[in-house]
């Protein structure tokens, strides 16, 4: 087989050679042509515009003038000498100036003759200048003009101390494209994908991306590498749906019996909303089939994605199957086992709980129970997946706040049993569907996008420390209406020490100005032993407190519906989807609830738009889509499923309407012609193929 040009080590390219090879592999993992190739221009510059001198100022980008340079003078400082050279137009004069190769400048450079130059201007003293700006004689530039828009490169400090920098990568990437010759590059899609969205060849694209002809081309040539970009990403993780779906069997819950019924009728605390019902269709179809089910369900804070849960659990129970709950912490998991143990009174069903804190004895009498299928449904922590916790007959696993969980967590509990029993993964970190669909790549979704009725939106104010008086004042007054206060302190673990101090002043100030006998406080933190947090967070729960001092170890779950003011110290110091998950806490029952969120005046423009976001509105996508302006999906997601945030020219949240489209397709592709066999679509199954082997695979996304 003939060699692949495109594997070709990049320092045989003409004008790059070994010294030059060495650097583009060490600063910017450049190895071959192809990688050249596919190095993407950060920005184009324009220049098609030429600027005058007296319209140039320090907030202008790079400019492009015509003049004449007609002086060129040295002047020593203490520390060297630097060039300086005066450039003149009809409307004024600039500086240049120059800190390195004065010798060959002073050589090379002519006075008086017309020059185009291109550079940055900056303040110097009074005075605009240029530094090291790019220069090359009127009538060269007349005949080297190739494109209008040119391309700049990535780079590091290190290329660009060498002197290597756009115009250097923009030769080599020439020479790249004379050696391969234009017209070498195969079309990676189909002509039926190419027809349906009028998409420009793979070979036009790559040459406009380099060397844009116009904007227009430009643009052409950015949505058609974007497209394919995020096409073949969804048709990687949709084949893996469809494979998963085709091989993997689970069991098949055919009825709905005595126990989700006698529920429905004769226990259902309120009725389901719209969301809710639909949610758990969608849960009773998945598990009508022998097909796995592996759902993420995303619903906002206090949406209600327990009975849900709690719902489909019955419905496992109901075909002869054990249940389980996984939650993150153990105030939750606590919390859920209370919760959980209340909906089945009177059921004759077996609940039990387990967590890092259940003692030996109890521990021994749980597994026992589990094996012999005594146990219907477990809850707990971590502790659930520990290979000593064998079930009987495990037919659904559910996991609560599954962005708290890894990977290699979650696949210990598809092995609970013979085949893997039904997943069912929830989350109150809602994202926009399309990116969730492409970050959480084989689940199915669903989203619960309709609070409980009778809810009253949470008020949210910002208060400065200097107000804290007033604040406390206030919370005098709602505790004398009966209700709770959580006030939640920043513990952000690099600098715990110091967080600490704040929350034990914080306590302090709290207990003076909330004395004894007449106001209880709780308090926990991560210090806090197990059981007496237990201790602390029921007696709030049964409302035998009335503030609680903490710190986020409350952030997940927790629901107790008479808080109904909700204080967030250093509150600039909280992630947006951290300061939506605290105010969840409140607004859980038919009062009129609060968070405050407090400050000192110290703000930087991030924390501001996180303030201003949380006051404007409580709606947990909307919070969710500022956050990803602020952070990227990478830090939202933490660490899993990198492979898909890797994107050489896309942005998962920019080009989210290219995302859809590209979804569509391959939706539409695949659905036709699973395995790509059909001859129409062998440019995809050939590109398909070679992506797949090009990259170490992301492993099981689950
Ligand atoms: P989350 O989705 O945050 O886990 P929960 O499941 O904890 O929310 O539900 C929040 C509160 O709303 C609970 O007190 C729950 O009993 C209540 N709730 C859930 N669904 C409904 C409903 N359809 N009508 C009224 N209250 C509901
Ligand atoms: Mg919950």
């Amino acid at each position: 087989m003939q060699q692949n040009p495109l594997q070709t080590p990049i320092e045989y390219l003409n004008g790059v050679g070994p010294q030059r090879g060495d650097m583009l592999k060490k600063e910017l993992r450049l190895f071959t042509y192809g990688d050249l190739l596919h190095l993407f221009p950060n920005r184009y510059i324009d220049k098609t515009k030429y600027f005058k001198i007296n319209e140039i100022s320090v907030n202008s980008s790079e400019v492009q003038v015509v003049g004449k340079l007609v002086r060129l003078q040295d002047v020593k400082h203490k520390r060297g000498s630097r060039l300086v050279g005066t450039f003149i137009d009809d409307t004024g004069q600039i500086e240049l100036v120059w800190f390195r190769a004065a010798n060959r400048l002073k050589q090379n450079l002519k006075l008086n003759k017309v020059y185009v130059i291109f550079g940055k201007a900056t303040k110097f003293g009074q005075k605009l200048n240029i530094a090291h700006p790019e220069m090359e004689l009127l009538e060269d530039h007349k005949r080297n003009l190739r494109t209008a828009m040119q391309a700049v490169y990535p780079s590091t400090e290190k290329l660009s101390k060498a002197n290597f920098n756009s115009r250097t990568m923009s030769r080599i990437m020439h020479s790249l494209f004379n050696n391969l010759g234009t017209g070498r590059f195969r079309e990676t899609l189909s002509q039926r994908v190419i027809t349906q969205y009028n998409l420009i060849s793979k070979n036009n694209a790559l040459f406009n991306i380099h060397f844009p002809v116009s904007q227009e081309f430009l643009s052409k040539a950015q949505f058609r590498l974007k497209f394919e970009e995020l096409f073949y990403i969804q048709v990687e993780l949709i084949s893996k749906k469809i494979i998963r779906k085709n091989k993997l069997k689970s069991y098949i819950f055919e009825n709905v019996g005595k126990h989700f019924n006698d529920f429905y009728n004769n226990h259902l605390p309120f009725s389901l909303t719209g969301a809710q019902k639909r949610v758990l269709k969608e849960i009773r179809k998945d598990t009508l089939y022998a097909e796995h089910m592996n759902r993420l369900i995303q619903g906002d804070v206090g949406s209600g994605k327990t009975i849900v849960a709690f719902m489909s659990m019955l419905i496992a129970i109901d075909n002869g199957f054990q249940a389980t709950l996984m939650a993150p912490t153990e105030i939750l998991a606590t919390q859920h086992h209370e919760g959980i143990s209340e909906l089945v009174d009177n059921m004759d069903l077996r609940v039990e709980l387990l967590t890092g804190s259940t003692k030996t004895a109890k521990r021994r009498e749980i597994h026992a129970a589990l094996l012999s299928g005594e146990i219907d449904i477990l809850i707990g922590t971590h502790a659930l997946i520990e290979d000593k916790v064998v079930y009987k007959n495990l037919g659904i696993a559910i996991i609560d706040e599954q962005h708290r969980f890894g990977v290699a967590q979650r696949a210990k509990l598809w092995k609970k049993n013979a085949l893997p029993p039904h997943v069912l993964v929830m989350t109150a970190t809602p994202i926009p569907r399309t990116l969730a669909m492409s970050l959480y790549g084989d689940l199915d979704i669903s989203v619960i996008d309709e609070l409980p009725p009778g809810r009253k939106p949470i008020k949210t104010l910002h208060r400065y420390d200097s107000n804290r008086l007033r604040v406390f004042k206030f919370m005098k007054d709602e505790i004398a209406k009966g209700r709770q206060v959580y006030i939640v302190y920043p513990l952000i673990e690099e600098s715990e020490t110091m967080d600490y101090k704040d929350l034990m002043d914080g306590f302090e100030s709290v207990q003076r100005y909330f004395p004894k006998p007449e106001y209880q406080i709780s308090m926990v933190h991560g210090k806090v032993k197990p059981a007496d947090k237990e201790y602390e967070m029921n007696r709030f729960v049964k409302g035998e407190t009335q503030i609680m001092v903490a710190t986020t170890v409350i952030e997940v779950g927790v629901n107790v519906p008479n808080a109904s003011v909700m204080i967030i110290e250093s509150s600039e110091r909280f992630g947006l989807s951290q300061l939506h998950q605290l105010r969840g806490r409140v607004g859980r029952g038919s009062e009129q609830s609060y968070c405050i969120l407090m400050t000192g005046v110290k703000l930087s423009n991030d924390s501001k738009t996180r303030l201003e976001t949380m006051v404007r509105t409580n709606d947990g996508f909307e919070i969710a889509d500022v956050d990803l302006k602020l952070r990227g999906p990478g830090d939202l997601m933490g660490t899993q499923q990198s492979g898909v945030l890797d994107m050489k020219i896309a942005d998962i949240v920019k080009d989210s309407d290219i995302l859809v489209l590209a979804r569509e397709m391959a939706l539409e592709i695949l659905n036709d012609d699973p395995q790509l066999l059909k001859p129409e679509n062998r440019p995809i199954w050939e590109t398909y193929q070679n992506i797949s082997k090009s990259k170490t695979m992301w492993g099981n996304i689950s």
